[in-house]
């Protein structure tokens, strides 16, 4: 007897889920989309994945935690913002991901960024599941007195569902090792427990050396291992980067020790850029301009900045989109495609919208997504983790070897499923089977919950 063969159209069954349970998620429909675009061909091939319905137990998050964070500004007006925890699936590990405080979060946003941390975290190899949070709180203009009290507010109720085993947030856009300090505090205060509930921390009270390097090194690590895919190399390689946070000037300081020329940096006003590329004095300014005075780039001394504009005109080898999801569409990547651009890599998530992926793949640009290209922070989460759970400090050499390693090992995952047609890998397809393979595998292994 043949097993039942089970027919489904993949694309119509995610179109017909998501229309009727996350109609209003834009971001959350585009990056699930993205995803089972890839793996449609995969999953229709796998019986076992209809049969178990792997599709919506994927789709739809554990749970949305929503709550009200109240606190104090400096003139004494109470204030009031919305806080979440996205605890989007923690098969393959307690929910790891990074709290982002912006006036965009909406819960549109965090399932986006909780369901593709679920793959990125995959990817890394190491047990964590995927988890995103944050509140509609733009720090812009506040005082550190205004930010630390927020801190404390919004921890008030997060902490609640917290646990070294169960929830370990991190930092994103806005939430530094600052930021991390403020509600690790407001954590001990609240439980009197001292424990791994947060990465980023600093190292001097259990942060892991190389924690705020760790996006911006490894996704310079992932290029490497891209370009040395395709016979290519980093010397001597002109790079425009977008952003100017702790993800961007990570990833210039590695990219201007590797040999390469970085040409821009960006804030959400416009592009910073150096003709003759940016030097290492440009950079150790940049950082204390931007991530400890948190100052506007139009403000920097040096280099030459252009109100309005984007940095993706300039002509240049690669393109590193570090700011924030879908900062870089069609015309952008059309624009990048003539000026004969090599390689891409995603310091942001999901900077290129899905057109803007597209095109630069079918133009045989190599492209590193995200979730694989930026999972070095992640990683270090993972690592930080290890070292709270064993009362052991490790040293940055150590910290930053096992961090190219990972990367290497990420940039293997993600061709393990491919090939390189054309000559170029698909790494987007390849991310997503190896992610999404990793967590179907092992939810059928656990039976039906
Ligand atoms: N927010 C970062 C990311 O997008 C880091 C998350 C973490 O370290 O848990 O991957």
């Amino acid at each position: 007897m043949h097993a039942k063969v089970v027919h489904m159209d993949i694309n119509n069954s995610v179109k017909e889920y998501l229309n009727n349970f996350h109609s209003s998620s834009d971001e959350f429909k585009q990056s699930v989309y993205e995803v089972f675009n890839d793996i449609g061909e995969y999953y229709q091939s796998h019986s076992e994945y209809i049969k178990a319905n792997v599709l919506e137990r994927i789709i739809e998050p554990d749970r949305i935690i929503k709550f009200r964070v109240t606190w104090e500004d400096d003139s004494g007006n109470i204030r009031i913002n919305r806080g979440y925890r996205v605890q989007f699936n923690n098969t393959l590990g307690a929910y790891k991901g990074g709290l982002r405080f912006h006036q965009s979060v909406n819960e549109s946003i965090l399932k986006f960024l909780g369901f593709e941390q679920c793959f990125k975290n995959a990817l890394t190899g190491l047990p964590m599941g995927g988890g995103k949070g944050g509140a509609d709180f733009n720090p812009k203009g506040l005082s550190e007195r205004e930010i630390m009290r927020f801190c404390h507010a919004f921890m008030i109720d997060l902490h609640k569902y917290l646990g070294p085993e169960l929830d370990v947030p991190a930092g994103d856009i806005n939430v530094g090792s600052k930021e991390i300090g403020y509600l690790f505090g407001q954590y001990l205060r609240i439980t009197q427990r001292w424990e791994g509930v947060l990465t980023g921390k600093s190292p001097g009270f259990g942060g892991s050396c190389g924690r705020s390097e760790a996006t911006g090194y490894g996704l310079v690590y992932f290029l490497e291992e891209m370009l040395r895919a395709h016979h290519l190399d980093l010397k001597g390689k002109k790079v425009i980067i977008s952003g100017a946070g702790n993800v961007a000037l990570h990833a210039a300081e590695k990219c201007i020790h590797e040999g390469t020329i970085v040409l821009s940096v960006s804030d959400s006003k416009g592009t910073l850029y150096f003709k003759n590329g940016m030097n290492v004095q440009d950079l150790d300014a940049l950082k204390t301009h931007r991530l400890e005075n948190r100052k506007p780039l139009s403000t920097f001394t040096s280099g030459e900045y252009f109100s309005g504009k984007k940095p993706w005109y300039i002509p240049a080898d690669i393109a590193l989109p570090c700011a924030t999801q879908n900062e870089l569409d069609l015309v952008d990547a059309k624009e990048m495609i003539n000026n004969n651009i090599i390689a891409i890599a995603e310091g942001a998530n999901m900077p290129l919208n899905h057109a803007a992926q597209d095109a630069v793949i079918s133009a045989g640009v190599i492209y590193g997504p995200g979730k694989a290209a930026n999972a070095g922070g992640v990683a270090v989460s993972g690592l930080e983790r290890s070292q709270n759970a064993t009362l052991q400090n490790w040293d940055l050499r150590s910290v930053d070897d096992q961090l190219r390693k990972i990367m290497k090992e990420i940039h293997n995952r993600t061709i393990q499923y491919i090939d390189g047609k054309n000559g170029v890998f698909n790494y987007r397809k390849g991310a997503n089977i190896y992610g999404f393979k990793r967590l179907a595998d092992t939810l059928i292994a656990y039976g039906v919950h």
